[in-house]
């Protein structure tokens, strides 16, 4: 029994609910044993978990999830990576955090010894899954290369851990990697200057989580674009200066209208259409700025002239690197925008698979689907 800084006493117990994922939309709620953190690792009890589009890839398909080398399928493994707890055991070396600490956790912490990793693009770790046998590089990635957090505890490196203010709630912690990935893709597009334009296409999490990213860094105007008016109104509660429903309006136009024929600085692509880089590119002013966030499943056309000709730079982007969550957590702890608007749906840990079925079908309008564990 470890006494924690709220005086509140952590039982750890040997065993562990979690959920596993056997042959595909197959997840089955069993006992494991509760893991042990390493050097510069924390034993996190697991107190909310989001639901991200990538679980229900993941649970079709298989990757981005890479178990020993291979499939997930069927390997004990536990999914689940947009988490938050708190700090009940620490490992060897670690004084960053102290037991009690509630924490909200990015996820992916990297080999730290490749060239990537070393550069701060750790999401792009060069030893991506080699953490088993002989292949051991240290790589992590919760729910992705490691059990993740469908579970009631989770370990996890120091270096993706993050505190968590005492007035933010359990949800709306969980919705930091979200915000990251958006801060990230702002970043990668060479940072977000105050003054310019940019469009976000697509009203997903990451796209609402993008405008109003983009509004607190100073965009002028954000131009959300989208086919559903009841995400387009959430994103104008987050920043928006201009929405379009593409289903009454051609976005391409309309933004050529609103910023006088010269189209916008920045695009952030969320919508994963296939047309999508081809339109982004119309709707950007030459020597432009792109960053994909999200991609269709089938190899598209893409009008190459069109970006040579203008000077248009394409960025892509995986995960939340750079600590971006970091810096979206310093807005969120700011209350620069409200990221609970986005929260729509909380179920107990025993109803995963209805949380999932509501992320994935968009039941009653799902967008961040959260399962509350305690
Ligand atoms: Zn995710
Ligand atoms: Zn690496």
């Amino acid at each position: 029994m470890k006494q924690g800084k709220n005086n509140q006493n952590y039982d750890i117990p040997e065993t562990m609910k979690a959920w596993v994922l056997d042959d595909p939309e197959q997840l089955r709620l069993t006992e494991k044993p509760v893991p042990e953190p390493g050097p510069a690792e924390i034993l996190v009890r697991v107190d909310a978990v989001a639901v991200c589009g990538t679980d229900l890839e993941i649970l079709s398909y298989g990757l981005p999830a890479i178990i020993e080398g291979g499939s997930p399928f069927n390997k004990n493994y536990t999914p689940g990576h947009e988490y938050m707890g708190t700090v009940v055991k620490l490992g060897r070396g670690v004084d960053d955090f102290q037991i009690g600490d509630r924490v909200t956790a990015e996820v992916h912490a990297g080999c730290g010894r490749c060239e990537r990793c070393r550069e701060g693009m750790y999401t792009s770790c060069s030893n991506y899954g080699m953490n088993y046998g002989d292949k051991d590089k240290g790589h992590r990635a919760n729910g992705f290369t490691t059990d993740g957090a469908f579970a009631e505890y989770a370990v996890n490196n120091v270096n993706t851990l993050i505190h968590v203010p005492d007035e933010m709630s359990d949800e709306e912690a969980t919705l930091v990697v979200t915000a990251g990935t958006a801060m990230y893709g702002l970043d990668v597009m060479g940072g977000l200057i105050a003054g310019k334009s940019i469009a976000v296409t697509g009203p997903g999490p990451i796209g609402l989580m993008g405008v109003a990213m983009a509004k607190s860094l100073g965009a002028q105007p954000v131009i959300l674009t989208g086919t559903r008016n009841s995400r387009l109104d959430m994103g104008k509660k987050l920043g928006a200066d201009q929405v379009i429903n593409v289903r009454e309006e051609n976005p391409v136009d309309k933004i050529l209208e609103l910023t006088k024929g010269k189209g916008v600085h920045y695009v952030l692509e969320c919508s994963g259409a296939s047309n999508a880089l081809n339109e982004a590119a119309q709707m950007t002013n030459r020597g432009g700025r792109i960053c994909l966030a999200a991609f269709p499943h089938e190899p598209v056309p893409v009008d190459l002239a069109n970006l040579v000709r203008n000077n248009i730079y394409v960025y892509g982007i995986r995960g939340e690197g750079q600590s971006a969550t970091h810096r979206a957590m310093a807005f969120m702890e700011q209350k620069r925008f409200d990221a609970t608007i986005i929260h729509t749906h909380t179920f107990p840990f025993e109803d995963v698979p209805t949380a999932l079925k509501y992320a994935k079908e968009r039941i009653e309008d799902a967008i961040k689907v959260v399962v509350k564990i305690t």
